[in-house]
């Protein structure tokens, strides 16, 4: 079921990616796989997938020793600074930083980890899509300069979330307004690469506006039942 859903996926991808002019290589799919239960999770890994995004600290360190196969783990959620230590010790990317305080801790976590942690840096392009994220020009450059210098991060790019909405144009303005702030962090000499942008319903229109990383639950598991945990499904 999922190897027949990720071929479709992977169909719809190559079609934007030529619409786009763009090479089908440049965007890696995360499956987020929160309150996903591990025989679907198998499933997915076996059709080829080794990205795996979690949003919650325990769940990841649950879930991350009961997964025997060579995956990279991903945080995407809003990460509180105690729990910074359970999720350094796992992740290869967390997309979620969004203060200065926050990019400290993990940049002190990583060094007694003696690791390198990559991170994104998650941006508020809209009013209604999260609580959480940078919202000011400025203070995205005062924590991309940290990171730049602190020796136990890599920042290697920006992450958003659009609102859950039927406009088009509304999303894409959202990613546009992401790949411009890349933009001109590049032109400080911030160099970054990765635009995290684009879930299961507007992973097309994220393609198009050069998502480098597209981060897909749903349509890759179905509806996920929040009547149960993870566990139980
Ligand atoms: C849940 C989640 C996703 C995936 O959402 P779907 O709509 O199921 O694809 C992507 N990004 C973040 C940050 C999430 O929390």
């Amino acid at each position: 079921m999922i190897l027949e859903t990720l071929k479709l996926i992977k169909k719809n991808i190559a079609l934007r990616c030529d619409k786009a002019a763009r090479d089908i290589s440049e965007i890696k799919i995360i499956a987020v796989s929160k309150n996903t239960g591990l025989n679907l999770i198998n499933q997915a890994i076996d059709a080829g997938i080794v990205d795996l995004g979690e949003n919650k600290a325990q769940e990841l360190s649950e879930k991350f020793p009961l997964i025997d196969k060579n995956v990279n783990w991903h945080f995407l959620g809003h990460l509180q600074r105690n729990k910074v230590k359970q999720v350094v010790e796992i992740a290869s990317l967390i997309h979620s930083v969004d203060s200065l305080r926050l990019a400290e801790e993990i940049n002190k976590q990583a060094q007694k980890c003696g690791k390198i942690q990559k991170v994104l840096l998650e941006v508020k392009t809209s009013d209604e899509a999260t609580k959480y994220g940078i919202t000011e020009e400025s203070e995205l450059l005062e924590i991309a300069s940290f990171c730049l210098n602190a020796p136990n991060i890599e920042l290697t790019g920006l992450m958003t979330l659009a609102p859950f909405t039927d406009n088009e144009e509304l999303i894409r303005k959202c990613f546009s307004d992401l790949r411009k702030l890349k933009t001109m962090l590049c032109e400080n000499a911030i160099t970054i690469s990765e635009l995290s942008m684009g879930m299961s319903h507007d992973y097309e229109i994220a393609i198009e506006e050069g998502a480098t990383m597209i981060r897909l639950g749903t349509a890759i598991f179905g509806p996920r039942d929040y009547s149960k945990s993870w566990k139980e499904q």
